[in-house]
C-alpha cells in the first residue's frame, strides 16, 4: 500500500499527549500516511499514572494507552486517536534496564485498535540514593544530563512533596542541597526523568514503536482489506530434526483480522525442523 491513496490521507487524527510525543509520532504519520495530527492540549494524561509514583498506573500498559486514546475520541469527538504508554523494568534474563514502548491507534468508525510495540535495552532508566555531591556527580554522569533530565526528592521514592524536576545545570546543586536539608534520613532519592519530553532516548524508542504501528496499518486483511491485519500468536512445537517430537521452537504464526475475523496460519515461519538443542527429549 503506498502513500497517496491510503485511508488516512488527509484524515484528522488526535494525538493524546502532554509530554511532546508529537515530536516522535507526528512526522511519521504525516510523512508516511499523509494524515493530519492534532495534539490534545487539555487531557491530563498523568491521571492514568506517572513514572514518579505520584499517581500509580492501575491498568496494563496496553489498556492504559487505549484508555487515553478513547478519552481523546470522546472528549474531542474524533474518529481516530493515538496515544502511547511506556514501561521500564529490569529484564528478567539479563537484569539490565529495559524499555517497552507501545503506541496505539483507535479507529472508532472501523472498530479497530492497532498497537505498535518496540522493546529496547537502550534506556538510561536508573534510580538510587545519594548522600553527597560526589554521589550526585556520579549519577549525573551516567544519566546523560542535561539533555536527559533528572528528578530529586528527599528521603525516598514515595516522598510526595518537594519533588525537583531538574533540567538545567545551574539547578542541580541547589536542588540537591534543598532535598538533603529537607530529608530526615540525610539522603536524596534521585532518578532519571522518563517523561518523553525530558528523555530523548525514550523519544527515539517511541518513534520506533510508531514505525511498527505504521507497518501494521499498511498491512491489510487478504479477505476484507481492512487495515491492521497482524500476527496475534506464535505457536510453539516445531518438530525436532532428530527424534521428531515437538520442541520449544515456533511451529506456526497465526494472523487474524479484527474486522471480519479471517484467520491465517503460516506454518514453519522460522524453519522446518528444530535443532536437537531445543528439543525436550534429546536435550532435556
Ligand atoms: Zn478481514
Ligand atoms: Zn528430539
Amino acid at each position: 500500500m503506498c502513500f497517496g491513496n491510503h485511508i488516512y490521507t488527509n484524515k484528522n487524527i488526535l494525538l493524546v499527549t502532554q509530554h511532546r510525543k508529537e515530536k516522535a509520532i507526528g512526522p511519521l504519520f504525516e510523512n508516511e500516511l499523509g494524515a493530519k495530527i492534532t495534539v490534545s492540549q487539555t487531557i491530563d494524561t498523568d491521571q492514568f499514572g506517572t513514572f514518579t509514583k505520584i499517581k500509580k498506573r492501575k491498568k496494563s500498559q496496553r489498556i492504559t494507552a487505549k484508555n487515553k486514546a478513547k478519552l481523546g475520541i470522546k472528549k474531542y469527538n474524533y474518529d481516530i486517536a493515538l496515544a502511547s504508554e511506556g514501561s521500564f523494568f529490569k529484564h528478567p534474563l539479563t537484569g539490565l534496564a529495559w524499555n517497552v514502548e507501545l503506541v496505539c491507534l483507535i479507529d472508532r468508525k472501523r472498530k479497530i485498535e492497532i498497537y505498535g510495540i518496540y522493546e529496547s535495552a537502550d534506556t538510561n532508566a536508573d534510580s538510587g540514593y545519594i548522600f553527597d555531591q560526589a554521589g550526585l556527580e556520579k549519577f549525573i554522569e551516567k544519566s546523560g544530563f542535561p539533555s536527559h533530565h533528572i528528578i530529586m526528592r528527599p528521603d525516598h521514592s514515595k516522598y510526595k512533596k518537594n519533588i525537583h524536576y531538574v533540567n538545567r545545570e545551574e539547578l542541580l546543586l541547589p536542588s540537591f542541597e534543598y532535598c538533603l536539608n529537607q530529608s530526615r534520613k540525610k539522603r536524596v532519592f534521585i532518578e532519571t526523568d522518563m517523561r518523553a519530553h525530558a528523555n530523548p532516548t525514550r523519544m527515539k524508542n517511541i518513534q520506533k514503536a510508531t514505525e511498527k504501528l505504521i507497518e501494521k496499518i499498511h498491512c491489510q486483511c487478504p479477505q476484507c482489506h481492512m487495515i491492521g491485519y497482524s500476527l496475534i500468536e506464535k505457536v510453539k512445537g516445531l518438530q525436532c530434526g532428530s527424534c521428531g517430537q515437538a520442541s520449544e521452537l515456533i511451529l506456526k504464526y497465526i494472523y487474524k483480522c479484527q474486522h471480519c475475523g479471517y484467520v491465517e496460519e503460516k506454518i514453519y515461519p522460522e524453519g522446518r525442523y528444530a535443532p536437537m538443542m531445543y528439543c525436550y527429549h534429546c536435550n532435556p
